[in-house]
C-alpha cells in the first residue's frame, strides 16, 4: 500500500506518419487478430519500453531470462511471426494491413528463425498443442521479422468511451485525484468472486481500474462486447461510480499463466496503476499452471524493479454458511459449504441453459449472459 502514483505526462503513443511510395521489395501482409492486438499495444505505448516487434537478441534474452537484451524485465516475446515461404529474402519492408487498410510499415532490418519449441517450453512451460497459446504460437509462422515500425493509422479494437490509451488513462486518473490505483485484468464473465476482489481493493486504494481484455481469446470465452456489457451493468448497480474507471485492455490473451501475469502487471504500470490484482491461476488455462504459480513468480522479483505492487488473493468462493464470498483466510467452514466460482463454471452452467444462481452472479449480469447463450 506504500506505492504512490507516479504520473507522467509523456504520451508514448505512436506519432502517425504518411505511408511512403510502395517499392518493389515491399510486401503487404493482412494481419491476424493477434498481430493487430500486438500492433495496437505497441502503437499506444501499452507495451513500453517495447515499441516495435522484437529482434533476435531481445527474443532470445526474453525467452531464456525474462529480460530484454538490455536487462529490462520482460516476460513474453512480442514478435511478428510470418510464414518464411511467404516472405521473399529480398523483402525490405512489410506493409501491415487490417481489412485492406494500411496500418503500419515495418522496415525490415532483421529476420530469423526462432526455436518455437524452446519458446513454448520457456514461456508457456509446455510444448503441448493442447495449450491454446502454444497452438497459436506454432501456427503464427516459422519466421520472425523485425525493424523500425511506423504507423499510418492507429489500430483500434473497440469503439466507445471505454477506449483509453495508457496516456489517456493516466490523465483520467490524475483528474480524479487518485494517488493509488489498483488494476484488475479479466477475460471472463464477471462473477461474485471478481466483485469480492474489487470491493476488497476499493477498501484499500483510491481507485480501481477495471480493465477487461478485449483482444482475441479462445473461442469458448465470451465475446469482448458481452464482457463489457456485463461490466457496465454491474457498475451501474453495485459500484461507487466515482471510484471506478472502466476501460478496455486491447491485448490478445496468451494464457501463459505466470509469465502473462507479469506482462499484465508491467503493462498496467503504463496505464498508471500503482497496484495490480493477482488471484488464483491468473491468465491460466486448464491444468497447465499451479493455482498460485503466478503469485510465486512475483515472489522472486524485486518489487522495486517491478515498480507496481502485486495484491495477492487466495481462491475465493461463496460460502453458504457465511452467506457471502470469502476465502480460507476469512471463512472457517469446510468445503462442503463452499461454491467454487470460476469463469469456466459460469460458462458451463450457461451452456446447459441454467440460470446463474445469485451466489454466482448478480441478476443483471445473469440476465445478459443468459440472453447471450440463448
Ligand atoms: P484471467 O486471469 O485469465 O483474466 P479471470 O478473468 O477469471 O481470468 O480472472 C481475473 C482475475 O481474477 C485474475 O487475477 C484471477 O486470478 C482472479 N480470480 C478469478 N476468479 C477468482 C477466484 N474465484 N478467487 C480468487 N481470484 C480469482
Amino acid at each position: 500500500m506504500s506505492r504512490a502514483l507516479i504520473t507522467s505526462q509523456v504520451d508514448r503513443s505512436a506519432t502517425l506518419e504518411p505511408a511512403g511510395e510502395i517499392g518493389p521489395d515491399s510486401l503487404a501482409v493482412e494481419c491476424s487478430a493477434r498481430q493487430l492486438a500486438d500492433l495496437e499495444m505497441l502503437a499506444t505505448g501499452a507495451y513500453a519500453p517495447v515499441m516495435t516487434f522484437m529482434g533476435q537478441d531481445d527474443w532470445r534474452s526474453c525467452v531464456e531470462s525474462m529480460r530484454l537484451a538490455d536487462g529490462t524485465l520482460w516476460p513474453i516475446p512480442i514478435t511478428l511471426q510470418l510464414s518464411a515461404s511467404a516472405v521473399p529474402a529480398s523483402t525490405s519492408e512489410i506493409r501491415l494491413m487490417s481489412h485492406g487498410r494500411h496500418i503500419a510499415t515495418l522496415a525490415v532490418s532483421e529476420r530469423f528463425t526462432p526455436d518455437l519449441h524452446r519458446e513454448a517450453e520457456m514461456v508457456y512451460a509446455t510444448s503441448s498443442r493442447e495449450h491454446p497459446g502454444v497452438a497459436a504460437l506454432y501456427e503464427a509462422g516459422d519466421l520472425v521479422v523485425s525493424g523500425r515500425l511506423s504507423f499510418h493509422a492507429l489500430p483500434r479494437s473497440f469503439a466507445g468511451p471505454e477506449y483509453l490509451t495508457p496516456f489517456e488513462t493516466r490523465l483520467a486518473v490524475e483528474q480524479r485525484g487518485w494517488r493509488t490505483v489498483v488494476g484488475f485484468q479479466t477475460r471472463n464473465p464477471v462473477h461474485r468472486a471478481h466483485e469480492y476482489l474489487h470491493k476488497v481493493a476499493l477498501e484499500l486504494f483510491d481507485g480501481l481500474l477495471l480493465h477487461p481484455l478485449v483482444g482475441e481469446t479462445k473461442s469458448d470465452d465470451i465475446s469482448a462486447e458481452v464482457r463489457m456489457r456485463v461490466y457496465k451493468a454491474l457498475l451501474d448497480n453495485y459500484y461507487p461510480q466515482e471510484r471506478v474507471l472502466l476501460a478496455v485492455y486491447p491485448a490478445a490473451m496468451r494464457y501463459a499463466g505466470p509469465r502473462e501475469a507479469l506482462l499484465h502487471a508491467l503493462s498496467r504500470k503504463n496505464y498508471g496503476c500503482t497496484h495490480f490484482i493477482v488471484g488464483r491461476d491468473h491468465a491460466g488455462v486448464g491444468d497447465f499452471y499451479g493455482t498460485y504459480a503466478a503469485q510465486e513468480l512475483f515472489d522472486k522479483i524485486d518489487p522495486d524493479e517491478l515498480g507496481i505492487d502485486i495484491i495477492r488473493f487466495e481462491h475465493s468462493f461463496y460460502c453458504t454458511r457465511c452467506e457471502h464470498v470469502a476465502s480460507k483466510r476469512t471463512c472457517p467452514h469446510d468445503s462442503s459449504q463452499h461454491l467454487a466460482l470460476s469463469g469456466t463454471k459460469v460458462r458451463s452452467l450457461l451452456v446447459e441453459g441454467e440460470t446463474l444462481p445469485a451466489e454466482f452472479s448478480r441478476p443483471e449480469v445473469a440476465a445478459i449472459l443468459a440472453e447471450e447463450y440463448r
